[in-house]
């Protein structure tokens, strides 16, 4: 049986503003579940309505197998970490993290263990005695994510906690929040808008836009099998290259000359979608330098190459068309020059271009 349940789920605020529509998932005891999508999608909604900091208008919600829509959020077993840290800037971190024990009135052996085996955990031993103001962000939010964890729960809530760090910090606190996660176990819900903090961290991965579900999966599987247009341009950096195109006897039209043909397999498949618009689509990564075989060929005009180190992305113009390509910075072309790059059959993906969903 799933440990969190939330079935069809949906939040009409006050003002009739319907910011959740039908959320459904089912989580497993100790997953890490991470929210991604762009700024308003309902993520943040979707979590206070899981932490009971907000009332669910409609649905059911289900902690291992009992309602919860109407538990407080003291009874539900949750932990939540903010975006803003919220220390208490006259406290030590020491008593920062108690906080929630000594407020249960829990004895002090076992608040002191407690502290300093979630200090271990998070490699705050050395710096108990310090006020807030004497650490980094880093360690503020540590500190925030110890006050947290210090307290049993079933269920750890984190909403952009790394979003006060700088980009440096963000990278060192992902791996460590990944880490305090395998150490405890915590069945996790993190709030993100930040793909690539999702693709690191989650075992699974749920994709919001405009309050609805676009699609839930593994990081691999969002990578490789987009379920439509938004997640496969949400997912991956450069993102990925949509061209708009008319199927017309077993070839796809697309802006100004460019007229691809068809791999022979989707001939038949795609003999419905006959004067339909598709969307033709491939990773920047995706491609092979020079022409070859089962794929499809293409001269492009190089407009602008950026060196980043460990690739080049290559900006092309094809026709009307742009794109971009990451290539291996060695063979790096010249701006102005033309160019020609394949796109192996596997991995272009098409997709419906009316409901912009993949066509399979
Ligand atoms: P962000 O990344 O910017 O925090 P989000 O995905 O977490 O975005 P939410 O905060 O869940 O988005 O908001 C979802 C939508 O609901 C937004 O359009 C927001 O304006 C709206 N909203 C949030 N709170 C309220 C409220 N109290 N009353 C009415 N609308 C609200």
């Amino acid at each position: 049986m799933a440990y969190l349940k939330l079935q069809n789920i949906n939040k009409i605020y006050p003002n009739g503003f319907h910011a959740v529509h039908d959320f459904n998932l089912e989580m497993e005891k100790g997953e890490f579940i991470v929210f991604v999508g762009p700024s308003g999608c309902g993520k943040s909604t979707t979590l206070r309505m899981i932490a009971g900091l907000e009332d669910i208008s409609n649905g059911d919600f289900l902690i291992d197998g009992k309602r919860a829509n109407e538990m407080g959020p003291r009874e539900r077993g949750i932990a939540m970490v903010f975006q803003s840290y919220a220390l208490y800037p006259q406290m030590t971190v020491y008593d920062n993290i108690a906080f929630g024990l000594t407020l249960q009135g829990a004895d002090e052996e076992y608040i002191e263990e407690r502290v300093k085996n979630t200090a271990r955990i998070l490699g705050l031993t050395d710096y108990l005695d310090r006020l807030p103001r004497a650490l980094s962000g880093g360690q503020r939010q540590r500190v925030a994510i110890g006050r947290a964890i210090i307290r049993k729960v079933g269920i750890f809530l984190m909403d952009e906690p790394l979003s006060n760090l700088d980009a440096k910090q963000r990278v060192t606190m992902r791996s460590e929040i990944t880490q305090i996660h395998r150490e405890t176990g915590t069945t996790t819900i993190y709030v993100t808008h930040d793909q690539t903090e999702a693709m690191t961290m989650a075992d699974r991965i749920v994709v919001m836009k405009d309050g609805y579900v676009q699609q839930v999966g593994t990081p691999y599987d969002l990578y490789f099998n987009p379920a439509n247009v938004f997640v496969a341009g949400f997912i991956g950096e450069p993102p990925m290259n949509f061209t708009r195109g008319k199927v017309k006897e077993g070839c796809i039209a697309m802006g100004g000359e460019l007229m691809l043909n068809l791999q022979p397999k989707l001939q038949d498949k795609l003999s419905s979608y006959e004067g339909k618009e598709i969307v033709f689509a491939y990773r920047p990564e995706a491609i092979v330098l020079g022409k070859q075989e089962n794929a499809y060929n293409i001269d492009a005009k190089v407009e602008l190459t950026e060196m980043l180190g460990d690739n080049t992305n290559v900006y092309v113009k094809i026709g009307e068309e742009q794109a971009i390509l990451k290539v291996d910075p060695h063979d790096t072309p010249e701006m102005d020059s033309m160019f020609s790059y394949s796109i192996p059959y596997d991995n272009v993906y098409l997709f419906d271009g009316k409901t912009e969903l993949v066509i399979k």
